[in-house]
């Protein structure tokens, strides 16, 4: 019997043609496939700019350095994402504060995030994440940022495909400066590694351009050393020119051509995942000891990266990791997404509270579990996780 995993790319034969059409005729990388690819991208989600990078990590790393963000300045984010978010913020030498989720959500809290910004007036950057791709509350979001000259980076891994309450999608950056994505394959795209920007403000762009590739100029960018870059003839054609100090964090024109097919699907892979939820909605709806972690209001604007159930151990004679242990041996594969972030070692040494403050995230933590969602999983699949689940939880409940 096949393994059901928690979640999985899917590639087609359409993918494999893009891919080995930039092997057979193209540039291997900073070649013409990484542009039309941001080009794609950016008409996708209504942006006016989109930067390709190696990761969303990279970008969210660099998005941060593009805030102005550094030493002496905080990071706010959520507890329950991955390591990454915050992790961004320690790269650039910031601080790094959390506000807890709404527990209805699993989203920052909009009001903790207020009361976190009086606590940290030094709050340079907030990154909100839309956990498992349900948006964010940025109607709400932003003017509280606004009013503290707080930079919005939307962490928006999980919600490429999501939409706001406005219609709008997410990537737009109509509620941020830059907004972030990831084509890891357990995402909703896949590249194998990499991840993009998105922005509307020119410099923002610019600046990204630069940061990606060692802080070297790019396009039309003015020079700074004019006796090097410039003689009688005009612009010296040898001459590029180190502004700041940036990455080597590049995409390959290989990684976008892959993207850039898998893009054309993003819409069919977004409604099957809707479909998959809408059934496992409706099979756990009477489950006394099961239910569906975010509200199924969103299901037409959720890019429904996970489907995360909260499990209610006190009526079950097995705990969490007898249960996965228990789905595994039967080839089903679930997983925990979060351990929140200010509970990893690393970071209950760096962060001056203890991470038991966060309750809604602790909470939260101990009782879920992320079942298989992703385009490829058949309907017979889904009724054997269903039934499974049913099973071992009948069983096992006292
Ligand atoms: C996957 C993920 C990232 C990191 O993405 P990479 O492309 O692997 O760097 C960042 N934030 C969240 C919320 C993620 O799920």
């Amino acid at each position: 019997m096949t393994i059901i995993p928690y979640g999985k790319h899917f590639i087609d034969e359409s993918d494999i043609d893009a891919v080995v059409d930039i092997l057979r005729y193209g540039q291997l990388t900073q070649g013409p496939m990484i542009t039309e690819f941001e080009r794609e991208f950016a008409l996708h989600v209504n942006s006016k700019y989109a930067v390709a990078v190696s990761s969303c990590t990279a970008g969210l790393h660099i998005a941060s350095l593009a805030a102005g963000l550094k030493e002496g300045d905080t990071l706010i984010t959520s507890p329950i994402t991955f390591v990454a978010s915050s992790n961004a913020g320690i790269y650039t030498g910031a601080n790094v504060a959390f506000a807890d989720i709404d527990p209805r959500s699993i989203n920052i809290d909009p009001v903790l995030l207020s009361l976190a910004l009086k606590e940290h007036p030094t709050t340079k950057v907030v990154i909100p994440v839309h956990f498992a791709g349900y948006p964010c509350e940025m109607e709400e979001i932003k003017p509280i940022c606004d009013q503290v000259g707080a930079v919005i980076i939307e962490d928006a891994a999980h919600a490429l495909g999501s939409k706001y309450k406005n219609g709008q999608m997410v990537g737009s950056c109509c509620y941020s400066l830059m907004t972030v994505f990831s084509l890891h394959p357990v995402k909703a795209i896949a590249a194998g590694e990499g991840g993009v920007i998105t922005t509307n403000d020119e410099s923002t762009y610019r600046r990204l351009l630069r940061l990606r590739s060692h802080g070297i100029n790019k396009g039309d960018d003015q020079f700074i050393c004019l006796d090097e870059s410039i003689s009688t003839s005009g612009i010296n054609p040898w001459y590029y020119e180190m502004q700041e100090l940036g990455f080597h964090y590049r995409i390959t024109d290989i990684q976008c051509a892959l993207a850039n097919s898998q893009l054309k699907k993003l819409h069919r892979f977004i409604e099957r995942r809707r479909e998959i939820a809408a059934r496992y909605i409706v099979a756990f709806a009477d489950s006394e000891i099961v239910h569906f972690a975010q509200p199924s209001d969103a299901l037409d604007r959720s890019a429904l990266h996970l489907f995360v159930l909260r499990i209610n151990f006190e009526r079950l004679r097995i705990d969490r990791a007898q249960l996965m242990k228990s789905l595994r041996s039967k080839n089903i594969i679930t997983q925990v997404h979060y351990l929140p972030v200010p509970m990893h070692p690393f970071y209950r040494k760096t962060l001056p509270v203890d991470p038991s403050i966060y309750k809604q995230s602790e909470r939260y933590y101990r009782d879920c579990l992320s079942i298989p969602i992703y385009y490829s999983l058949t309907a017979d699949e889904q009724e054997y996780v269903i039934s499974t689940i049913n099973y071992i939880i009948d069983y096992e409940s006292n």
